[in-house]
């Protein structure tokens, strides 16, 4: 039988559970155990897919074409666990299903209610990911204990220990122990009400992970033991880490927290081997250069919007020995103030994906701007339309060139809405969702980042690159370099005569972790590094630096994903 551990939260929301519950995930597969996980959502919404990301930060697709919370991201970066729709549940999805069932009956004439069909509901969502192959099933509960909403979520855990017994479950509690700078100290009492709620709904946490800016002492975590009925070796410091969010999992083994789990759960599991965490870590700290990448978007003031994007610029960065700075450009400042200003100084442009029209003219203005210049292009989803739309414009010449999201009767539609979507008038779960193959062009910029000609990438957009313009990109200077196998979609577009374009209909960064960066990143931070080190040499007036010659660090021995 699977043993499970529950993560709540408690204080303040924007703890980092998710970071925290993918460290111990990741902590656990490195002690050779096979690990699953969860996110259980306490919102209405049936996924965050209609959500915008003002609320709730980037949507997150894994390859069965779910929308899911971005903490999935941190488990994918993380671990090795297979995430599917099974991976997140919102209380919008379980009502959804009990209502399904009592409209079919299933209820024999009971009186539906909260306690026990709702709780059921989610007891058996969380049974689902077990099985005899899983040694743990971890799963985080969305949001902070005393909210009314996860109040089903909370109760429907504590029955999960008496169903399963007590000594095949584990909780674990996030909360904050804030510094009062007034009173020059830590404060312990936030923690003491927390988990004061969580027992008086019948859960005692196991283990408590403080989220401190300052070290605990002893004293401190002597304290928080006694108060909140806990051993004082489960007490556990999680300090802010400034530089790298790949640095929590190894302080949190440095406090024990793995070696407690498994003695806690009696997991048979061996010691954890961190040796490629480790290099990890040594390369993001060790890097030869700096470079900055401006990321164009129109929710760049909002930190979570591009997550994965900033993730896995990062990734690029240790796969070329690089640090990336990355520089939130806002679309609408471009269109205020023009590219130059704002991109000049910079060593790549990427413009992500994105809905609707606001922003539009300032990400066309600067593919523009990075085409014109040289400036190695990265663009993703909206993106690779946006670089579509300006080529079409200012090199083909086809005045008024627009997508019809924006433009509906614009003259020459060059991109527009796919044949699937025409019919179709439901916003939620109905895009072009999920893994899709692609093949890709012999020889192209695009095969050679990946090595390979059959790839699989996720998706997530309605329109698409319009058939009928292929001939004139091509005669102009933009190939297709990856198409659908059918070859009737076009998946991604280079323009082979620029130092580095690349723009992609799908979404790389939900592909790309720490140890295993993604080969588009990979290429467009190389071609990045490579702008920087010729423009610092031009400045020193030495001949320009050769880009091959750069030192590269080897790939990493132990991927955790293949
Ligand atoms: N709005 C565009 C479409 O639906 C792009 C979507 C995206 O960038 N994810 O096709």
């Amino acid at each position: 039988m699977s043993k499970h551990i529950f993560v709540t939260g408690g204080v303040v929301s924007s703890l980092g559970k998710g970071l925290t519950s993918a460290s111990i995930g990741m902590l656990l597969e490195k002690r050779g155990l096979s690990v699953r996980m969860q996110k259980l959502d306490p919102y209405i919404n049936v996924d965050p897919g209609t959500m915008s990301p003002y609320q709730h930060g980037e949507v997150y697709v894994l390859d069965d074409g779910s929308e899911t919370d971005l903490d999935l991201g941190h488990y994918e970066r993380f671990t090795g666990s297979p995430l599917t729709r099974d991976c997140n549940y919102t209380t919008g999805q379980i009502y959804q299903a009990v209502i399904n069932k009592e409209r079919r009956g299933e209820f024999l004439g009971q009186t539906v209610q909260v306690i026990p069909h709702i709780t059921n509901e989610i007891k058996g969502v969380i049974a689902k990911l077990g099985g005899p192959s899983v040694d743990v099933v971890i799963t985080e509960i969305g949001g902070t204990v005393g909210d009314i909403e996860s109040q089903p979520f909370l109760e429907a855990i504590r029955q999960f220990a008496l169903d399963i017994g007590k000594e095949n479950c584990l909780y674990i509690h996030l909360t904050l122990v804030p510094y009062l700078k007034a009173a020059g100290e830590l404060k312990t009492k936030p923690t003491q009400h927390s988990v004061g709620q969580l027992r008086q709904i019948g859960i005692q946490p196991d283990i408590l992970i403080c989220r401190t800016e300052r070290a605990l002492s002893r004293d401190e975590r002597a304290k928080i033991a006694l108060f909140c009925n806990i051993p004082i070796e489960a007490v556990i410091e999680e300090r802010d880490k400034e530089f790298s969010v790949y640095e929590v999992p190894m302080s949190l083994v440095e406090h024990g927290l793995d070696e407690l789990i498994v003695r806690k759960l009696q997991l048979k599991a061996g010691p954890p081997d961190l040796a490629s965490w480790r290099e990890l870590l040594h390369r993001l700290r060790n890097p030869e250069y700096e470079i900055t990448i401006a990321v164009v978007g129109k929710y760049s003031e909002h930190r979570d919007a591009y997550k994965s994007i900033y993730e896995a610029l990062d990734h690029g960065g240790i796969a070329n020995n690089a640090q990336v700075r990355i520089q939130r450009v806002h679309s609408e400042a471009v269109e205020r103030e023009g590219p130059e200003r704002l991109l000049s100084g910079v060593d790549g442009v990427l413009v992500p994906g994105g809905f609707g029209e606001r922003g539009i003219e300032g990400k066309v203005d600067a593919v523009r701007f990075a085409r014109q210049r040289g400036i190695p292009f990265l663009g993703i989803c909206l993106g690779m339309q946006c670089a579509v739309i300006e080529f079409a414009r200012n090199v083909i010449g086809l005045q008024g060139a627009n997508s019809t999201e924006f433009d509906k009767d614009n003259p020459h539609p060059v991109i527009c809405l796919l044949d699937e979507q025409k019919t179709i008038t439901d916003k939620g779960g109905t895009m072009r969702l999920g893994a899709q193959p692609a093949r890709l062009v012999p020889g192209s910029r695009t095969a050679l980042c990946y090595d390979t000609l059959e790839i699989s990438e996720r998706h997530r957009h309605r329109y698409e690159f319009n058939n009928a313009y292929r001939q004139q990109f091509a005669a102009h200077g933009m190939q297709v370099s990856a198409t659908s196998p059918d070859g009737k979609l076009v998946e991604v577009v280079e323009i082979p005569g620029h130092p580095w374009f690349v723009a992609v209909q799908f979404h790389p960064e939900f592909k790309s972790q720490p140890t295993d960066p993604h080969p588009l990143f990979e290429g467009f931070v190389g071609a990045a590094v490579a702008r920087h080190l010729s423009r610092s040499e031009r400045q020193t007036k030495a001949e320009p630096a050769d880009a091959t010659e750069r030192k590269k660090p080897k790939p990493f021995e132990h991927p955790t994903r293949s």
